[in-house]
């Protein structure tokens, strides 16, 4: 157990981000206090029942009074309208983050409501999975991910050295970068994957000559690893898309030429150029693997044959 870097700890949010950070700061002793606010009664309570903190608040104004440092967790198209509710409770000197996937836009709605006297230190773990809500949360959700931090300019250097040894802590690897640089990155290491899931298995089910049954009866591995992205909060994504609209067009634009280019390649059957080209991509994912980020087990380590049923 460490010394607590934050004697109060303000959750706003307790889905899978906000439960995940709960329980890593206990685990590792990092927060002395965590206050948690989310907006439903029965979120709440679940939070409660599953004792991820010590006060629950239906206010949030509530959560964040005498908090050290304070941390949206909610979906992204609702961070200003948060930050305008507890701003007249922050403490002087508290420090103000969010989780969220988008950056630029989360500042441009944040930043008005918060009063001078407040560090503001935008950030974004850059770790998840398909599930959501208070019990898809575990503490060893940030080992060894990055934690993408972006500091408006002027920003006080040891309120960002505190967050990022909070992250650290908490398993993370921390970096530094501006919101608009973070969304281009996440465009398309993220976001536009996101958006290939969500239509490519949009297109399954609206298919006419395949039966719905037959698509989940004969979904291949490429199919279901699709799928699981495919699976993902709905409220979340529909965020990411209307807040980073700009980067995710950009690197959409570049992805539809680069389909299309390889539309050609297939049609005009050009056999080692599509080779050549997916001898470049297996390179990357295992860039991937040395880099730590993935496990090398085949089929990502999933069971199969009799296992399979017991998973
Ligand atoms: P989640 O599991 O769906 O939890 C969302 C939380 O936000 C819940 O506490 C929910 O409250 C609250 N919420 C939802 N809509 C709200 C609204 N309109 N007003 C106020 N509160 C609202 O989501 P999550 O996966 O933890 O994501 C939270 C943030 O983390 C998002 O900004 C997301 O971009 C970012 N993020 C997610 C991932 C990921 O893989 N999931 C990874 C990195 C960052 P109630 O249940 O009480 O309604």
């Amino acid at each position: 157990m460490s010394a607590p870097i934050f004697p109060k700890l303000a959750l706003i949010g307790i889905g899978l981000i906000g439960s995940s950070i709960a329980l890593a700061a206990r685990k590792t002793g990092l927060a002395g206090r965590v206050s948690i606010h989310t907006r439903s009664p029965a979120t709440l309570k679940r939070a409660e029942e599953l004792k991820l903190g010590d006060s629950y608040h239906a206010d949030p104004a509530n959560a964040v009074r005498d908090a050290d440092c304070v941390i949206l967790c909610v979906p992204v198209g609702v961070s200003g309208e948060i930050a305008r509710a507890i701003a007249p409770a922050l403490k002087t000197g508290a420090i103000v983050s969010d989780v969220g996937s988008v950056k630029a836009s989360v500042v441009a709605q944040m930043a008005p409501h918060l009063p001078s006297g407040v560090h503001f230190v935008p950030a974004h773990p850059v770790a998840g999975t398909e599930y959501s809500g208070p019990d898809a949360g575990f503490a060893e959700l940030f080992e060894n991910r990055w934690c993408i931090l972006t500091p408006p300019p002027g920003t006080d250097p040891e309120a960002v050295e505190k967050l990022a040894a909070f992250w650290r802590g908490i398993g993370a690897n921390v970096e530094t970068m501006t919101p608009e640089h973070h969304d281009l990155v996440l465009a398309i290491t993220s976001h536009v994957p996101h958006l290939i899931a969500y239509n490519i298995v949009g297109t399954a089910a609206d298919l006419e000559t395949v039966t719905q049954s037959e698509v989940m009866k004969f979904s291949a591995g490429g199919f279901r690893d699709f799928t699981r992205i495919a699976s993902s909060d709905p409220t979340m994504w529909r965020d990411v898309f209307l807040n980073n609209r700009t980067a995710v067009l950009e690197m959409l634009g570049r992805f539809t030429e680069d389909l299309i280019a390889l539309q050609r390649l297939v049609r005009y059957g050009e056999g080692d150029q599509l080779f050549d080209l997916f001898t470049r991509t297996r390179a990357i994912r295992r860039g991937i693997i040395a880099a730590g980020q993935e496990t090398a087990a085949p089929d990502f380590g999933r069971p199969h044959g009799p296992d399979l049923k017991k998973a």
